[in-house]
């Protein structure tokens, strides 16, 4: 039988209603997850390791790291299979981008959550705990990077976005689908994410700051981004990739005072490219040094050049790596 480590951070998965403020609050321990599956002990035996129990928007890039840096220890153990994280939908797509980033290893780390809390009716708390015990379980998820497991669906990290508030099939790969599937006791690998890409960072760097544009942005928020000592910047740009003038020009000030700057759109699915001209058009901003953020979302260019610059601030450096899968 397989031994695996589960480490749980909080979400919803962990939650139960509280009646008094008629909300849903982290109360579920780990032990108690476990417990409330177990149907679990027929795939494998988990060892458990409880990292937070926090509502996910409340998870920062520094407990990411701290939590990559756990699982880079923990999985070279030889009696260690797999991983599992349990997590909030809410940042879960960040977290699981963070660790792809940064842990090298061919054994599976699968990430899992809930959109109903442990005591709500109807609840996906055990359907997405077990499925996420049967794909660390299984051969064919070795090798296919960190994956994300809800709704008997496997998600690349790097590809998986929070898609509906509410909805429990929420998580989806949009312009990719999914990985596979997980069907009764079938994992089912049907492609891998080509694209995915180890960073061996010892560090990162936080002070980075992601900026959505909107029609007729005025630059002014990037103007106090570079004020504030931001080290970097991610432009959730139209289209694309292009910018509305005076946003473009506060984009070349950034440059020129040497602070690293990614391009990505905030189109749901497709790649940025320079291929307006004007002013505000991707191609200028591109040979002014702006790097692209290929067809990453906006939320996961700023993981990977927290990641990035935890490893160089040397800017030709920084736009060769990030761009080197994907131009
Ligand atoms: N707010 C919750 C969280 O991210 C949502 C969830 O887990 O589904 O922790």
């Amino acid at each position: 039988m397989k031994k695996l480590l589960m480490i749980t951070t909080g979400g919803t998965i962990a939650m139960k209603r509280d009646v008094q403020s008629r909300t849903i609050v982290p109360a579920a321990s780990g032990q108690q997850l476990i417990d409330s599956v177990p149907e679990i002990r027929d795939y494998a035996a988990l060892e458990l390791s409880e990292f937070s129990n926090i509502d996910s928007s409340e998870m920062t890039p520094e407990l990411m790291f701290e939590l990559s840096c756990l699982i880079r220890r923990q999985i070279q153990r030889a009696d260690i299979d797999a991983v599992i994280i349990t997590h909030g939908t809410d940042t879960l797509e960040e977290t699981a981008y963070m660790i792809d980033l940064l842990v090298n290893s061919p054994k599976p780390i699968v990430l899992t959550a809930a959109m109903r809390g442990f005591d709500e009716v109807g609840t996906d708390v055990p359907s997405n705990l077990l499925a996420a015990v049967k794909a660390a379980c299984a051969d064919n998820c070795r090798n296919v990077g960190v994956v994300v497991v809800m709704n008997d669906e496997i998600h690349a990290a790097r590809e998986v976005r929070k898609t509906y508030t509410s909805n429990l099939a929420t998580l989806q790969s949009s312009g990719y689908g999914p990985l596979g599937i997980v069907d009764q006791d079938n994992v089912i690998i049907y492609r891998k994410s080509l694209t995915r890409e180890f960073i061996p960072a010892e560090k990162i760097e936080t002070r980075v700051l992601l900026l959505k544009i909107a029609a007729g942005d005025n630059g002014a928020l990037i103007g106090y981004a570079i004020d504030s000592g931001v080290k970097g910047m991610v432009v959730e740009g139209l289209g694309r990739g292009n910018l509305p003038t005076p946003a473009a020009e506060q984009v070349l000030t950034a440059i020129a005072k040497n602070i690293p700057v990614v391009l990505t759109s905030r189109c749901f699915k497709g790649r940025v490219l320079g291929v307006y001209g004007g002013t505000g058009g991707g191609k200028k901003l591109h040979n002014a040094g702006i790097i692209y953020g290929g067809d990453l979302s906006g939320q996961k260019a700023r993981i990977k050049l927290m990641v990035m610059l935890g490893l160089t601030s040397e800017m030709t450096e920084i736009k060769h790596i990030f761009e080197r899968r994907m131009y």
